[in-house]
């Protein structure tokens, strides 16, 4: 196992692993219950961390998180998740919670 990425944010660790998921790459999340935790542990130790499984697929995962963070800076608004009522940043085709599919808000019903 290898790590590939430190986010800022559970959400966007979620993103991230849920995005290399979808190009076949297995990939976990660590440290997403950081918010139970806290005050313990310093905090640059809690930040959530993306791994993938397979150290074959560290390049690979690299190059799609820089193209994600490179797509990152959106002008789009946050949106709700329909099925889990989590917030999602504009950025997100897919709930970082529950991989519900975002459904555009011109489109829905
Ligand atoms: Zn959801």
């Amino acid at each position: 196992m290898k790590q590939v990425y430190t986010a800022d944010s559970v959400p966007m660790a979620w993103h991230m692993a849920n995005v290399l998921e979808y190009h076949g790459i297995q990939a976990l999340v660590k440290n997403d219950k950081l918010y139970s935790v806290a005050g313990e542990i310093p905090f640059i130790e809690c930040l959530p961390e993306v791994w993938v499984q397979n150290d074959l697929d560290y390049i690979r995962a690299g190059q799609i998180i820089k193209e994600l963070e490179s797509t990152a800076k959106t002008e789009e608004p946050d949106w709700r998740c329909r099925a889990c009522a989590e917030e999602n940043a504009g950025n997100f085709d897919l709930c970082w919670n529950c991989q519900a599919e975002r459904v555009a808000s011109g489109e829905a019903d």
